[in-house]
């Protein structure tokens, strides 16, 4: 089992979810993070602590697609282990359906 970073982080990021994490298995892309599925201990603790309700054990239905995702980049992507500064429109994307096929980046984080 894993915890998985879903749609609902694209263009939120607000990077909440770094700062608790005891073994730092989160990677940023440009629009969205991920969590590296091999390196998560399970501890559960990110999950109440997004603001966007975007992360998910991947025991709930349908996350297929969200499990490949977090596997896929948090290869591709650099590690994060500091909150940095949210997208300054972060609250217009919070809550938003259908952002992975408008939003979504494969770039790696720029910062
Ligand atoms: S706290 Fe939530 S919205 Fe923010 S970066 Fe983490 S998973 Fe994404
Ligand atoms: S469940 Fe725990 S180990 Fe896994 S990403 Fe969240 S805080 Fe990190």
């Amino acid at each position: 089992m894993t915890y998985v970073v879903t749609e609902a982080c694209i263009r939120c990021k607000y990077m909440d979810c770094v700062e608790v994490c005891p073994v730092d298995c989160f990677y940023a892309g440009e629009n969205m993070l991920v969590i590296h599925p091999d390196e998560c201990i399970d501890c559960g603790v990110c999950e109440p602590e997004c603001p966007a309700d975007a992360i998910l054990p991947d025991t709930e239905q349908g996350l297929e697609k969200w499990i490949e995702l977090n596997r896929q980049y948090a290869e591709q992507w650099p590690n994060i282990t500091r909150k940095g500064e949210a997208p300054a429109d972060a609250d217009q994307f919070k809550g938003v359906d259908g952002k992975f096929d408008k939003y979504f980046s494969p770039n790696p984080d720029k910062g």
